[in-house]
């Protein structure tokens, strides 16, 4: 395709022809690979000018800087563009100048990977590929599920045992062939890749399939627009195999490229405790990444080996970024804290991101007049067992006004 120069390995740094469909050879899977546009091309297309005048309210509006040759494979559903709020009740908790937030659980199938999955599902049509495939934690899962459904096309999904209901009613709602596989996410990641050897099936996952990402950065570029192009100096996000902030990194460094931003933000890459490689590896300033079994409630960032992890490295690198961990309390009380405030309710790894602002924020590692957007990755209503765990289930009470009286005075 004319718009794209080249494929970038993100281990070994080797320039490849589109002709490499998933990851570079002398890599192997660890060799993820970035798509690098021509910037002269897309400028001519691609400017302040082009984004006021255009009316398509989705991630299809940044067609000029996307791995498509046209929309004629775009799913006819409503992907991005969801809000930003400035929340001044969280900037006067955090006593920060500017909080926004951006709420990703009002996406079709309510998660950030719904971003992924429109470029994947395109591009899968571009390809003539009537068949896809994804192993996921859950929600890239039930994002793959609703897309193929409304285009009527045939996928299969591999999912660890440990996916919560809520994402698996999605996909079998969805009516996807699931393959639930006894093991955890890392498990069903290589299982699906040893399937996808066999069969040939088009492969959805960020962390193999380049495409998807590119769908990601799209976050950066409506934050970008939502903002008046005033980029904030810090964008929090939640981590777990690195592919959306590295996404929404290459965004930023996009727009800085075509001129349509003046600065680039710090990327903070927010990881629990449990399952941290990203941010361990980050901190040792080393580039390999050791396997530890992750243990978190965050099952969106449940990760041991982090699949696109030399991006997410290269991306905390390039923006000078900062590795917050976080214990699954705080992802609780960033739950509740974050509904309190805003009124956006987010699943344990949509909330992780905040929960690592709250912690920065209170370490004074901000400062009170910057600006920072942090992003709620997922609806809350996807697990709500562990939503229930942030909370206290009220008694039952009888009908009657007495007792309510009484219960509403004992429990105030
Ligand atoms: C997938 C996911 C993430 C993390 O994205 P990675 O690309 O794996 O780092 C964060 N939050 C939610 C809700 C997710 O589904
Ligand atoms: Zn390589």
């Amino acid at each position: 395709m004319k718009k794209i120069k080249h494929l970038k390995c993100s281990k070994c740094g080797a320039i490849l022809t589109e002709e490499v469909m998933y990851h570079c050879p002398h890599c192997g899977t660890e060799g993820t690979l970035d798509i690098i546009y021509d910037m002269d091309l897309v400028n001519k297309e691609l400017t302040r000018e082009y984004l006021r005048n255009n009316k398509n309210p989705n991630v299809y509006r940044y067609l000029p800087i996307l791995p498509l040759e046209g929309l004629s494979g775009a799913a006819p559903l409503q992907i991005g563009m969801t809000p930003i709020y400035k929340s001044a009740r969280l900037e006067e908790l955090l006593n920060i100048k500017n909080v926004y937030v951006k709420d990703e659980g009002r996406n079709p199938t309510a998660s950030f990977k719904d971003r992924a999955t429109a470029i994947g599902i395109a591009k899968a049509k571009e390809l003539n590929k009537d068949i896809i495939c994804a192993a996921s934690t859950g929600n890239a899962a039930s994002s793959l599920s609703g897309f193929a459904a409304c285009m009527g096309i045939e996928n299969y999904i591999f999912v660890p045992q440990s996916i919560p209901e809520g994402k698996l009613a999605q996909l079998l709602v969805f009516g996807s062939k699931v393959i639930l596989v006894d093991g955890d996410y890392d498990t069903a990641f290589d299982f699906c890749l040893k399937a996808v050897e066999h069969y040939g099936w088009y492969n959805r996952s960020c962390a193999i399939n380049p495409y998807l990402v590119e769908g990601k950065k799209t976050a950066a570029f409506e934050i970008c627009e939502q903002l008046d192009f005033k980029v904030p100096d810090k964008v929090v996000m939640s981590v777990g195999d690195g592919c959306s902030i590295a996404g929404v990194w290459k965004g930023f460094r996009e727009f800085y490229e075509l001129g349509l931003i003046d600065k680039l933000p710090v990327m903070v890459s927010v990881q629990a405790e449990g399952s941290n490689p990203v941010n361990r590896t980050y901190r040792k300033n080393i580039r390999e990444f050791d396997y530890v079994t992750p243990e978190t409630i965050a099952d969106s960032i449940s990760v041991g080996i982090p699949r696109n992890g030399y991006k997410a490295l290269n991306a905390l690198a390039e923006s000078n970024g900062i590795a917050v961990d976080v214990s699954d309390d705080e992802i609780l009380n960033a739950m509740r804290v974050l509904a309190r405030h805003t009124g956006v309710f987010g699943e344990p790894a949509g909330v992780t991101a905040f929960a690592g602002l709250m912690k920065l924020a209170n370490e004074g590692a901000i400062g009170k007049d910057e600006s920072v957007a942090f992003i709620v990755s997922g609806s809350g209503l996807k697990d709500v067992k562990s939503a229930q765990k942030a909370v206290k289930r009220p008694e039952k009470i009888k009908p009657d006004m007495d007792v309510l009286v009484k219960y509403l005075e004992e429990n105030k």
